[in-house]
Order: C-alpha cells, then sequence, then structure tokens
C-alpha cells in the first residue's frame, strides 16, 4: 500500500512511515541519544560526563602539558569502553535506509564511530565532531589509527608525538574552542543539496554550528521529522513537520523496518 504514495501528486504524508516510505533522498542528523543505547554516555545528561571532567579547550591542550595528558587520560580510558560497543537498531536501521536506496546522508555528532561499526558507507558519513577512533596532528597533515595511541598512553602515561613531524598528537575530535574542520563543514553543506526529508533523531538540537544543518533543510521548506527523548532547541518551529518524543529506538527503528517491509 506505502509504496503507492510516490505516485501520488498531492499527497501530503502524516506519520513517519509515510514519510520515510515516500522519501528518497533522506538526510539524518543523529545526536548522543542514538548511542545512549549501546552504553555511550550522554554528555549533557543528567549523569553527564562534564558534570566530573574539567572542560578541556584546545588552547588548554595545545598550552598546558598537565591538561594535555588530562585530555589523553579521558579519551584513553574512554576509548577502552567504546571500542567494545555494538551499533544500536538506530544504526542498523540507518544502514537499512542505505541498502534501500533512500539515504543522502548521515550528518552525525557523535564521535563513537558506531555509523561506520554497523556497516554505514563513507560516502554517506558527515562526523562533524570527528572521531574518536583516530588521531591528528597539531601540526601536520598526519592521521592515523587511534587504538594504539590510547594502548601506549594508558601504559606510560606521555602524550604522544607525531611520527612524521614529532608535534603533538591528539584524539581525533573537536574540541572546546577549536572550529569544525572545513572539509567536514563542505561535505555537510553537499549533502544538505537536495534531500527531500530531513529527520533529526537523538539530539538536543543545541550544539552549533552543527544543529544549524537540519534547520536550513527545514527552512527551505524541505519536510523535517525530530524523534527525540527531551525537549529539542527547534521544538515548536514552523518548519517541523512532525515532532516525535520517546525513544528514538522504538520510534524510528521500528518505523524503518515497516517501510523495509513495504518494500519486500
Ligand atoms: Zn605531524
Amino acid at each position: 500500500m506505502g509504496v503507492i504514495v510516490n505516485n501520488m501528486p498531492n499527497y501530503e504524508p502524516s506519520s513517519l512511515l509515510q514519510y520515510l516510505v515516500a522519501a528518497q533522498q533522506i538526510v539524518v542528523f543523529t545526536g548522543a541519544g542514538v548511542s545512549t543505547a549501546a552504553g555511550i554516555p550522554d554528555y549533557r545528561g543528567a549523569e553527564g560526563v562534564w558534570k566530573t571532567r574539567p572542560e578541556i579547550t584546545i588552547m588548554d591542550f595545545l598550552d598546558d602539558p598537565e591538561k594535555q595528558r588530562q585530555y589523553w587520560q579521558y579519551k584513553s580510558e574512554d576509548w577502552s569502553t567504546w571500542s567494545q560497543l555494538e551499533p544500536t537498531p538506530v544504526h542498523r536501521a540507518l544502514l537499512k535506509l542505505e541498502q534501500m536506496g533512500k539515504l543522502a546522508g548521515i550528518l552525525t555528532q557523535n564521535i563513537d564511530s558506531l555509523h561506520r561499526k554497523a556497516g554505514s558507507s563513507e560516502e554517506y558519513l558527515v562526523e562533524m565532531h570527528g572521531r574518536m577512533d583516530e588521531v591528528n596532528c597539531t601540526q601536520c597533515e598526519f592521521r592515523g589509527a587511534a587504538d594504539e595511541w590510547y594502548t601506549a598512553f594508558l601504559e606510560n602515561g606521555e602524550s604522544p608525538r607525531c611520527p612524521e613531524c614529532g608535534g603533538w598528537l591528539k584524539p581525533g575530535v573537536v574540541m572546546f574552542g577549536e572550529s569544525l574542520n572545513p572539509e567536514t563543514m563542505l561535505r555537510a553543506q553537499q549533502a544538505m543539496q537536495a534531500p527531500d526529508l530531513v529527520i533529526a533523531l537523538g539530539s538536543t538540537l543545541s550544539v552549533q554550528p552543527a544543529a544549524s544543518f537540519p534547520l536550513m533543510a527545514a527552512r527551505a521548506g524541505i519536510p523535517y521529522i525530530i524523534v527525540n527523548q527531551g525537549e529539542t532547541a527547534h521544538d515548536g518551529l514552523p518548519h517541523v513537520s512532525i515532532r516525535l518524543e520517546g525513544d528514538v529506538q522504538e520510534l524510528f527503528a521500528g518505523a524503518v523496518d515497516e517501510a523495509a517491509l513495504m518494500f519486500g
């Protein structure tokens, strides 16, 4: 039944499932809420890590050896747990959308690499705040897999240096006070060129400039659906087509499963 909607010129979808069935080019914006079910803490939640860990800026990192070590300590500890975690039903649902040929891009605020682990293709994936599973040099273009650097840090407690230029290495994530990578921003803009549906999942939509991307598309008249447990910064805006409150695993992954069944 649902597939017929594509052939109805004046059809106005009214549910997430109907939108999923009708859309051809979906951009999905994901936040911490899609990964909490995997065991990744929500930094902004009530038990947020920020309550117990002081904020370390990129300037602190570059100027203060003690804070630099502290940062490596936090990230190395996090990664020793995170690297063992499995993708959630939402991560898997996004792979399913890709396999259905409906995905135009995943813009994620998450640094946990769970979209990649679920099998989402690099070409669709824009990790706006970087990724924990890589390190990069603060001086040159060097990038590399992070595992060995975190392991070495946990053994010797020394901030690692770049094997190519001797500069400080840092975990491949965007720090406080640091601009988003221009190349990444460009890819996010490109993904936003021509979607026919934008869905924000598990994000409070409060962190800029990342959260401006779904809103830009919505303002251009593209249907915009928000699924989140708890308030978001875009609630009540006239551009929001549907706002679903509740568990993103249940609401979104369930709808994708149903849409997939219709596609056969
Ligand atoms: Zn270097």
